[in-house]
């Protein structure tokens, strides 16, 4: 699933994995998101693939100035890298050459999504109740 394509003047880029927080309802009663909470502390889990990065598909012309390629033919590719973005400006980033490292990546990536996503809402209910003046610890 690609969400994301940009061109660099050479290469073709799809970033096929990218996540943003999403926005959850925090409206119900406190009741009910203390009841949302504890099942969220019951399905949350550290994954062994756990995987924050992203997974990009890279077409790219070859180093042989006769091929095909470089006469505005297709592009050799799909390429698979991952990339992780450490720090402003610092990017670790390597290509995935089986398809074996390709499914690892996906499966870590989807793994660290999940966890995520429940760290998020749980973290949204929690602003939420701080501002009701509610407290966090307990049920
Ligand atoms: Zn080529």
């Amino acid at each position: 699933m690609a969400i994301f394509f940009f061109v660099d003047g050479i290469d073709t880029f799809a970033i096929l994995t990218i996540h943003m927080a999403k926005i959850h309802d925090t409206s119900k009663s406190t009741l009910a998101l203390r009841k949302r909470k504890r099942f969220l502390l019951s399905q949350i889990q550290v994954l062994s693939d756990c995987l924050r990065a992203s997974l990009v598909e890279r077409y790219s012309p070859c180093g042989k100035a006769n091929c095909h390629c470089h006469q505005g033919g297709a592009k050799h590719g799909p390429f698979y890298y991952l990339t992780q973005c450490l720090a402003v400006g610092k990017i670790n980033k390597f290509l995935l050459k089986t398809p074996a490292q390709q499914q690892a990546a996906k499966g870590g990536i989807e793994s660290y999504r999940q966890l995520q996503e429940q760290l998020e809402e749980l973290s949204q209910i929690n602003a939420e109740l701080l501002r009701r003046e509610e407290s966090l610890s307990g049920d």
